[in-house]
């Protein structure tokens, strides 16, 4: 399932998803335009990897700004443990992702166990196994994006947290149970939530139609 084009984030729901086979080809849901680009990029990292039921990326301002360095966020406070050793950067920036080879380089990069492709020169990309993972990890990625932006603007030497406390936070931070305490559960109506609730997403201020959010059918239960 894939969103389709021509509607804002905020009016979306789950009927405005549009159900695509691996081929690209509409086979149910809306009968509306997808964006190829997502097509490539989604389908590959679905296929790709079995563990993910749902991919989230798009052009915010912080993650587009952060990606321009190649770098992974560095963890440096607690939210940021949250993708300690789940982030991988996609460095090879191919313009406007239209080929098949393009979107399975990027699910390569993602290897068997990330969740963060930061694509250079490009955004941010996350992946997980609920509808209401990725959207939780793509607004806190990009608040720590933008955190680490006027941490860099101050050039003053930065403390980073070490590998036994990021992981430790790490654990609780991925816990499912508070993972789904931050935001309410449930598919797509979720992410219509946090966006307008939550004050990070709010002010990713995106335009219309650069949101792209695919899920594996039949992967998310109704709630
Ligand atoms: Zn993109």
């Amino acid at each position: 399932l894939v969103i389709s084009l021509g509607v804002h984030f905020g009016l979306l729901k789950a009927s405005d998803m549009v159900h695509i086979n691996e081929a690209g080809e509409v086979i149910g849901g809306a009968q509306r335009p997808v964006s190829a680009a997502g097509f490539m990029i989604h389908s590959a990292i679905h296929k790709a990897r079995p563990d993910i039921n749902a991919v989230c990326h798009t052009h915010s301002p912080a993650g587009k700004a952060w990606s321009t360095f190649g770098r992974h966020v560095d963890i440096i406070n607690q939210d940021s443990c949250t993708f300690y050793e789940i982030q991988t950067v996609y460095e090879n920036f191919g313009g406007v992702v239209l080929e098949k080879a393009e979107g399975e380089r990027i699910a390569a990069v993602l290897g068997d166990k990330n969740r963060v492709a930061i694509l250079q020169n490009h955004g941010l990309l996350t992946a997980g196994s609920t509808v209401d993972e990725v959207a939780y990890l793509f607004t806190s990625l990009e608040r720590t994006c933008e955190v680490q932006i006027m941490v860099e603007s101050t050039n003053l030497p930065k403390k980073r947290i070490g590998h036994d406390e990021a992981q430790f936070t790490a654990n609780v931070n991925a816990d499912p149970v508070g993972l789904n305490m931050r935001p309410p559960t449930g598919r797509l109506l979720f992410v219509q939530k946090i966006l307008d609730t939550n004050s990070a997403a709010r002010q990713l201020y995106i335009p219309n139609s650069s949101w792209i959010l695919s899920t594996r059918f039949g992967s998310q239960r109704e709630s």
